[in-house]
């Protein structure tokens, strides 16, 4: 018996293996981009973060640099939505880190309150800092 920490909630798994039931809730590692594209992937383990069709822009800041702002993203996991005021204004933002070596990242804009704004809601911000191109490209 151990007492599970308050800090950290996570379940500790399933049990052992359950009989030959389908359903495997158990995440091996990661899930893969397809690997014709060129992608993006975490620095410190190399998990797929993004692939480079769902770049939207390179022109943001993160706070240790460039960052990128990407449609969608894989491996990433969100911690709570806050409010902040950033340069272009305030949005309801989210903190997103690497589902597999839990760095953090950069992060996803939930809202946006300025209209102008607005296409960046649902979008997720990772940090140059963080990221490795794949697959030999430039
Ligand atoms: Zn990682």
């Amino acid at each position: 018996m151990w007492a599970a920490g308050a800090c950290c909630s996570r379940q500790a798994g399933e049990g052992g293996a359950g009989g030959a039931t389908a359903r495997t809730p158990v995440k091996t590692f990661q899930a893969y981009l397809p690997p014709a594209h060129r992608t993006y992937s975490c620095i410190h383990c190399r998990a797929h973060l993004a692939s480079h069709d769902e770049l939207i822009s390179k022109s943001f800041q993160g706070s240790q640099g460039r960052a990128y702002l990407f449609n969608s993203v894989v491996n990433v996991g969100c911690g709570p939505a806050e409010e902040r005021v950033l340069l272009t204004g305030l949005h309801a933002v989210a903190d997103i880190y690497c589902e597999c070596c839990k760095t953090m990242l950069g992060w996803k804009y939930e809202h946006a309150f300025e209209s102008s704004q607005k296409y960046k809601e649902g979008k997720f911000i990772i940090e140059l800092a963080h990221m490795v191109k794949e697959n030999g490209w430039d």
